[in-house]
């Protein structure tokens, strides 16, 4: 016997108990970025490899070792699975022309991200993202906007033990100047850096910054601060994003630390954090990112977004009690005999193009083991067809959840007697 095939590690099924809380979610998710205006958009899951490389840095954790890249077999082409979901909306908005045709865009996706990393609880290959872009927007407020729009969706789900976090990277040049500091700074202290930290002194020493090293926390805690290389206008952005989330009420901290993992961003990044997921407790993370556009071969265009993590939000949702609704049907139809079953199909057909959810009952049996079935789906409604029934083109409606007594219908009365079953209230209305 050949040996059972297994999913690829770190790559998911996600079983239907677990999917129809993940659709669940997704209505909600989709509420929600529609009440703040966002619109849909869809890209490849594969794109050219180049992409990933310019648009999140050569030296990044990513495009180091964390993608999963190949050759196309029949051309040659250089591809890889995308990691994230920024680098190929902007690729989109520039291939298609979005913002100088529409102005600027507010955009979200929603899918499957690929990363070649160890997996363990909140961390796994394939995982989930929802991405915020604002595409086109220069200003403090539509930095704030998102800050905010996050806040609600956390409120939404009743999340509990989400703090924010908040840092400017100032401009290029202002972090030009405090990387020469930085790198002043740390090759001090050259011997007494890990092995990514001395290869990335001089290629990324920002990301040095937030190490997860305990052995390297006094070096990083006494390094120079981007936030006293920041000039007047970086200054003003920054305070003027803070004002907005005062006002909004929305407590934040502010870690001079937080550098994301990602080249791309500039003046304001932010993380939301919780302590309840263990050391991945990073559940949404973004920020602006003016310089992307042109990096990709675009026309200049200021842009910030986020991304949230599915997966750890949807932990950290169960842990703060969140269910998921789980769809029932209105009516499980039973049915004994061939005439009967018949019936039962046109039953069926004639309910559900009256807006119910009809369970019907396939594979034949007693009765009694079909009754067991419909007890089970939890339809509030059993529709039961003997062998009587269907000579006189009758079925029984049986209450299973719903108060009222067993009844015979003619087929033509079944929608009535149905919605009489399940909207009482609205009947007497009518009366
Ligand atoms: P981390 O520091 O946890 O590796 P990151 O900085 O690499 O996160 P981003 O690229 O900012 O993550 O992605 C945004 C969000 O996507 C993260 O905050 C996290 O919630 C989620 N995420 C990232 N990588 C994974 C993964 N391998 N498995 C599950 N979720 C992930
Ligand atoms: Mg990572």
């Amino acid at each position: 016997m050949s040996q059972t095939l297994q999913a690829v590690r770190g790559m998911n099924d996600i079983l239907p108990a677990d999917a129809e809380t993940w659709e669940y979610f997704e209505d909600i998710v989709r509420d929600w970025l529609q009440s703040y205006g966002y619109r849909p958009i869809r890209m490849p899951l594969v794109e050219p490899t180049p992409l990933f490389k310019r648009a999140i840095g050569e030296v990044t954790d990513i495009v180091e070792k964390e993608m999963y890249s190949f050759e196309d077999a029949l051309n040659g082409e250089h591809l890889t699975l995308r990691p994230e979901g920024t680098a190929s909306c902007v690729r989109a908005a520039i291939q298609h022309n979005l913002i100088p045709a529409g102005g600027p865009q507010r955009l979200y996706y929603y899918g499957p991200m690929f990363r070649h990393e160890r997996p363990q609880k909140g961390r796994y290959r394939q995982f989930h993202q929802i991405g915020v872009e604002a595409l086109g927007f220069a200003g403090a407020d539509t930095d704030a906007e998102l800050i905010l729009m996050c806040a609600r969706l956390w409120e939404d789900l009743g999340l509990e033990d989400v703090a924010l976090e908040i840092n400017s990277l100032g401009s290029p040049e202002e972090r030009a100047q405090h990387r020469a500091a930085l790198i002043a700074h740390l090759e001090q202290h050259q011997d007494k850096l890990d092995e990514d930290g001395k290869r990335r002194l001089y290629t990324n020493p920002l990301r040095i910054l937030d190490t997860k090293n305990p052995e390297l926390q006094a070096i990083v805690e006494a390094a120079p601060r981007l936030a006293d290389y920041l000039g007047d206008e970086s200054k003003a952005h920054f305070e003027a994003v803070q004002v907005f989330l005062k006002d909004a009420g929305i407590p934040y901290r502010i870690n001079h630390r937080l550098v994301r993992g990602l080249d791309y961003y500039n003046r304001t990044v932010f993380e939301w954090v919780t302590t309840r997921l263990g050391a991945q407790g990073t559940i949404c993370a973004g920020g602006r990112y003016d310089g992307l556009f042109e990096q990709l071969g675009g026309k200049p265009q200021p842009a910030a977004g986020f991304a949230i993590g599915i997966e750890r939000l949807l932990l950290l949702w169960q842990a703060c009690g969140g269910e998921a609704e789980r769809p029932v049907p209105d009516v499980y139809v039973v049915s004994v005999g061939e005439a009967a079953q018949r019936l039962g199909f046109r039953a069926a057909e004639t309910l559900r193009e009256h807006g119910f959810a009809v369970l019907m009952h396939c594979g034949g049996g007693s009765f009694k083991s079909q009754m067991k079935k419909a007890d089970a789906s939890e339809a509030p409604v059993a529709i039961v067809i003997g062998e009587d029934e269907a000579a006189a083109g009758e079925v029984g409606l049986k209450p299973l959840r719903v108060a009222g007594a067993q009844q015979r219908v003619a087929i033509d009365d079944l929608v009535e007697a149905m919605a009489a079953l399940m909207f009482p209230e609205e009947e007497d209305e009518e009366v």
